[in-house]
């Protein structure tokens, strides 16, 4: 069994800000999301944040779950990640706490995002990225953590998507059943 880092955690928590199944959304305008990034420490208080500095969020995060995602992924929103990432500057320090830093003379919000891509560097250099999934259920695509020892984990969770999915195959299939009747 392998815990999931930090760094696998603060990605994982972004991520899923964005919840499809709920139907909510942790950033869902700009107040949301200063109130977000002091919660979860990544500024020191509640930061100024721009009309532009959502959209880049949501770009920045967007990009992240696709990912993260293990079919299909769209380039364009890969390519729309990156267009964030370029501005957000990454140094290696030898006596910082972490070794990768977001760059000191970025404003306060933009640290916090370069904060973010710092964490999203660490998981995609040593590969644990790998066991962060985004769940293929469309009404689900919550991105969990994969500790299975061959990391083969498909769906969130096999109580609940997986065996969803199962039901829901096995309803196509059968399609007199009473479930598939309802
Ligand atoms: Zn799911």
């Amino acid at each position: 069994m392998t815990d999931p880092s930090p760094q696998a955690e603060l990605i994982m928590a972004f991520a899923n800000t964005l919840d499809v199944e709920d139907e909510t959304d942790a950033l869902a305008d700009v107040p949301d999301l200063a109130r977000w990034l002091a919660e979860t420490g990544l500024t020191t208080s509640t930061p100024v944040v721009t009309a532009e500095d959502h959209q880049r969020c949501l770009r920045f995060r967007s990009g992240v779950r696709e990912l993260l995602g293990t079919e299909d992924r769209q380039a364009h929103l890969l390519a729309e990640a990156d267009s964030v990432l370029r501005e957000l500057p990454l140094l290696v320090s030898a006596t910082a706490g972490s070794a990768l830093q977001p760059a000191p003379e970025l404003p306060a919000v933009s640290r916090a995002f370069g904060a973010l891509a710092a964490a999203l560097a660490v998981l995609l250099i040593t590969g644990e990225n790998e066991r962060i999934k985004r769940c293929p259920a469309e009404d689900c695509g919550w991105v969990f953590w994969d500790n299975s020892k061959n990391r083969s984990r498909r769906w969130c969770s096999m109580r609940v998507c997986g065996n969803r999915n199962k039901a829901r195959s096995f309803a196509s299939r059968n399609r007199r059943s009473p479930e598939a009747d309802r």
